[in-house]
């Protein structure tokens, strides 16, 4: 991705329990997000434990290199709370008393009738020339300094607190952005990352103004657009321009557009608006298609139900799958696959019936049918189709893969109906 442009910001995330690998660091991510849509860089973001000696110097190199310095954590009232004091440290400061900030905090154990540890007060101190950022949600005032040439802004680790403190006392404090950042995400299937990568070219290329990169999470690979222009319409323009060429080039591998975007998503879509319906028969995914449809806000206008066919009985008793069939092919087979979602169309008085049986592991695979094979079928009004799978990852990944690979059967069934 190409060199930022200025305003840069860096974020620190303070805390034992971080670096430890205890608790997981949201706190950058958020703080990231909300950098960005106001238009600045996040260069990097460094992850300290709580020792006062190593915060100091973080803090003196994250000052050199960034314009805005985000700090989280390490305000609290413990001992081993050390951030306050190493940015005062840093900063060549002393730390003094804030009455405001003390009355505040004792004004806060009051409310909840406990007297004010004594150990509290030190969250009323700042360092000499800083200012007090006040907590809405906690005791830890936050702090706001000047160290070098950044604007440093401490917040409390706790995330409640951080969010509503960033909002009400950082976000309107932050010197001005360079522009407005816009983030837009386009959902893929049909491809593997690298693949998408190759078709894609030259599309992923960044510019002046455009930073463009591909991501993976829950099987679908997604491309990132971050535009930045004078107005909100200029970055939105020029990530309109880029996402229309990614859809010109990958066609019906695009999902959809925006976070919310997935293939449950684009398959109720498309059911709403030919007003078709479909049922399932799940054996590999237990019910994951239909956890996955029914996920998403008015699928009780397309989704009729499904049979958890998990068992052979279950399958021959409740769908009517032939038992010579199991007894001739398997219960992973295309047959019954395909007996299986024309089984669940009829019965349910479906438009489609969509169908999964596989092995998805660990144990259960032969050298004849190994872990990962998968069965999808989809039975509708031309017919029935199965497709045969050799699915990569563990137990939840050949899972998830299976129900996404049914899904995508029936998206570009209705993509042509
Ligand atoms: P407090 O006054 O509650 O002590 P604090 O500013 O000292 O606030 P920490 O003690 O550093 O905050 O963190 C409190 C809790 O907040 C941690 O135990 C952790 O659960 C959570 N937390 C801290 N930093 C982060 C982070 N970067 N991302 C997510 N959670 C965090
Ligand atoms: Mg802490």
């Amino acid at each position: 991705m190409s060199q930022p442009k200025k305003p840069r910001a860096r974020i620190l995330s303070i805390g034992t329990e971080l670096t430890m690998g205890r608790t997981v660091d949201t706190n950058s991510a958020f703080l990231a997000r909300q950098l960005a849509e106001r238009g600045f860089e996040t260069t990097a973001h460094e992850t300290v434990a709580d020792d006062q000696g190593a915060i100091v110097q973080a803090l003196r190199r994250a000052a050199e290199q960034a314009d805005v310095v985000i700090v989280s954590g390490g305000l609290g009232p413990t001992p081993d709370d050390v951030t306050r004091q190493a940015l005062a440290e840093a900063m060549g400061a002393e730390l003094l008393l804030d009455e405001a900030s003390l009355a505040r905090i004792e004004a806060f154990f009051q409310r909840r009738n406990r007297p004010m540890p004594p150990s509290n007060r030190i969250q009323a101190m700042v360092p000499a020339g800083a200012r007090p950022l006040e907590n809405t949600r906690g005791t830890a005032p936050g702090v706001e300094a000047t160290l070098g040439e950044a604007r440093v802004f401490v917040v409390p680790g706790v995330p409640y607190e951080m969010e509503a403190m960033f909002e009400r006392a950082v976000a309107p404090r932050l010197p001005a952005g360079g522009g407005v950042v816009l983030h837009r995400v386009v959902r893929l299937f049909g491809a593997g990352e690298s693949d998408f990568a190759e078709m894609l070219g030259e599309l992923l290329r960044d510019t002046e103004s455009l930073r463009v990169g591909t991501t993976v999470a829950a099987g679908l690979v997604s491309v990132r657009i971050y535009s930045r222009g004078e107005t909100p319409e200029q970055a939105d323009r020029l990530a309109q321009e880029r996402t229309e060429r990614i859809r010109q080039r990958l066609g019906e591998k695009v999902l959809g557009v925006g976070e919310e975007a997935s293939m449950e998503s684009a398959v109720g879509e498309l059911l709403l608006r030919t007003g078709r319906s479909v049922a399932t028969a799940e054996s590999c995914t237990g019910g994951l298609i239909g956890e996955m449809l029914t996920a998403v806000p008015g699928a009780s206008r397309y989704y009729l139900g499904g049979v958890i066919a998990y068992d052979n009985r279950v399958k021959m008793e409740q769908l009517g799958v032939p038992g010579g069939v199991l007894q001739e092919h398997g219960a992973v087979s295309e047959p019954t696959a395909l007996a299986m979602a024309q089984a669940v169309r009829e019965r349910l008085g479906a438009e489609y019936g969509l169908a999964t049986t596989g092995i998805a592991g660990p144990d259960g695979g032969t050298a004849e049918k190994p872990v990962g094979l998968v069965y999808t079928a989809l039975a509708g009004p031309k017919g029935a189709s199965a497709a045969r799978h050799l699915l990569p990852g563990d137990r939840a990944m050949v899972r998830l893969r299976s129900a996404l690979a049914a899904l995508n059967m029936l998206r570009l069934e209705l993509l042509h109906a």
